[in-house]
This record gives structure tokens, C-alpha cells and sequence, in this order.
């Protein structure tokens, strides 16, 4: 069984359709797939669709923006009900919060370099949340960087100058309002420290408290000491462990199925969710 917990659509900042998505991990052998959007659940349907058809399981979830002590984290959520108002809310607020900083962003970088509100728009197209690699896409299209990675080593950075922060919840209250949505949370890429700060010891701590579920160990942005790191940490708190590619499309260099989740992991994920699995 070849299971690969993380990925991003158009609905957010991947460059395939939700469809083409499925489509491309069925292409790629995997029997299990979740779509995990930045804030929205907008790509769930027309990937389910194209999953009953394509004959691939479709594992149906968000990856959540958080903060933690100041750092920004991000939570997998799986199998929430959507409509369940305590997290829809909670996405709702960020992503509402994401166009205002998108746009302070924008304006920043404006000063020093070509680039417009309308760019930034013709990128996103029908995204219904914008993030920093749709800006990327608008400095790579006015020719200021050749892609999108190079667009985050400076004028996109965390720690950059034109950088500005968006609204996210306090990440033990972000696992509350998943658990109260009926989801399943699961730290995303907790050690990926080249993108930035990482969370000290102790939120791991306090996030088991709030209910997490588990930690995605399996990331290529996590190296082999971290890893051991993060399945110690897992141990001692009794947390599931994932391994996920967090692929973007052509966005990142990250391909299917390179990291991957043991089936009784996600037996254990599907017996806490609330969400059926489409196609299981
Ligand atoms: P935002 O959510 O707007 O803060 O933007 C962060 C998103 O940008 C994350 O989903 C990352 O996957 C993506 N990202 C971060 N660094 C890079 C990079 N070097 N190249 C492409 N995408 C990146
Ligand atoms: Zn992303
Ligand atoms: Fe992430
Ligand atoms: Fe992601």
C-alpha cells in the first residue's frame, strides 16, 4: 500500500487542478491520497469526484496555519467535517487575513521591484487562498526570478524585508477546533527548519495536551537526525507518525510518493475521523 498523506491543489498554492492532482498520484502508483489545502476544504469535492472514477482513495483534509509562541506551524487536519463551523470558522479568518497580507506584501515589494495587486491575481486564478507562492509566480512571470525557489531566498523569505504575517490561531487552540470539527491533527513537517524557525521542545508537549494526534516524521525538508529526533519525541508522547510528500505540482521539487504512511497509521487516522475515506 503506497500512502502519501500531503498535497496541494489549486485550490491553494499547488499548480494542478484537484482533479489533475488524483489523476497524477494514481499516475504515480499510490493507492491512497490526501489533498491537504492551505485553509480551505474548496478542492475536496472535485477531487472526490475524479477519485470514485479514477478508482485511487481519496483521504479528504487541511493543512491549517498556526502559531506557536510566535513561530508559524502548520497542522494537518484529516477527515474534519467541513462544515463544522469551530475550524471552518477559524479558515475563514485566515484566509480572509491572507488577502490583506498578501496585498501589504505586494505593496512592499513594489518599491523595489516590478510587480502588481493584478499580477498576483492573474496567478492565483481560482485559488481560494493566496499565499506566498502565487506571488512568486508573479515575479517569476515579470522575469524579476527564475522560479519559485528563488523567489523565497530573498524577497519572499520569513525574515526578509518585505515580509508581512497573517492572522492564524494559537496552534493548541487550532488542534482543539480540529478534534471539535471532528478531525484529526497531525503536526506538519514539525523540524523543517530551512523555511524558518522551528517550535522549541515543549509545544510538542503542550499540542499532545490539546489532543494532537501525530507527527509527520517522513518530510524531505526534515534530515535522518531530525527524524530520529521527531520519532523519540513521538514515543515519549504516544503520537502517530506520517511520511507524506507535500507536493505542490511543478511549485516544488517535491514528488509523490516519496514519503510515505504505514496502513495501520492511517487505519488508526480514519478510526479518530469523522469524514469517510471516498473510495476505501
Ligand atoms: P504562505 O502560506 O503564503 O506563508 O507561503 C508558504 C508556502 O510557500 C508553503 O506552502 C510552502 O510550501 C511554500 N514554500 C516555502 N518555501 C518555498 C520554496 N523555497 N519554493 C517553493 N515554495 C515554497
Ligand atoms: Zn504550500
Ligand atoms: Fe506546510
Ligand atoms: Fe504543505
Amino acid at each position: 500500500m503506497r500512502i502519501d498523506l500531503h498535497t496541494h491543489s489549486r485550490a491553494s498554492d499547488g499548480t494542478q487542478s484537484p482533479a489533475d492532482l488524483v489523476l497524477a498520484a494514481r499516475a504515480a502508483g499510490l493507492d491512497v491520497v490526501a489533498l491537504t489545502d492551505h485553509d480551505t476544504t474548496a478542492g475536496w469535492d472535485e477531487a472526490a469526484t475524479t477519485a470514485r472514477d479514477a478508482g485511487i482513495a481519496l483521504v479528504r483534509g487541511t493543512e491549517v496555519s498556526a502559531r506557536a509562541r510566535g513561530v508559524s506551524v502548520h497542522l494537518l487536519s484529516y477527515l474534519q467535517d467541513p462544515d463544522h463551523a469551530t475550524l471552518a470558522d477559524e479558515l475563514a479568518r485566515a484566509r480572509a487575513s491572507r488577502v490583506d497580507r498578501a496585498r501589504s506584501i505586494v505593496e512592499r515589494l513594489a518599491r523595489d521591484v516590478p510587480i502588481t495587486w493584478q499580477d498576483v491575481l492573474d496567478q492565483a486564478r481560482d485559488a481560494v487562498v493566496v499565499g506566498r507562492p502565487h506571488i512568486a509566480d508573479a515575479l517569476v512571470a515579470r522575469g524579476v526570478v527564475p522560479d519559485r525557489d528563488a523567489a523565497f531566498a530573498h524577497l519572499l523569505a520569513s525574515d526578509g524585508p518585505y515580509h508581512v504575517d497573517h492572522y492564524a490561531p494559537e496552534a493548541p487552540a487550532a488542534v482543539a477546533a480540529i478534534r471539535a470539527s471532528g478531525g484529526v491533527p497531525v503536526f506538519a513537517h514539525p523540524a523543517a527548519d530551512g523555511r524558518g524557525r522551528v517550535v522549541p521542545d515543549r509545544v510538542f508537549d503542550e499540542l499532545a495536551d490539546a489532543g494532537l494526534a501525530g507527527l509527520e516524521v517522513g518530510h524531505r525538508d526534515h534530515s535522518a537526525a531530525q527524524r530520529e529526533r521527531l520519532l523519540v519525541i513521538a514515543e515519549r508522547l504516544g503520537l502517530l507518525v506520517t511520511g507524506s510528500s507535500d507536493y505542490h505540482g511543478t511549485g516544488k521539487a517535491n514528488r509523490l510518493g516519496e514519503n510515505l504512511t504505514d496502513p495501520q497509521v492511517l487505519a488508526e487516522i480514519v478510526r479518530q475521523g469523522t469524514t469517510e475515506v471516498v473510495g476505501a
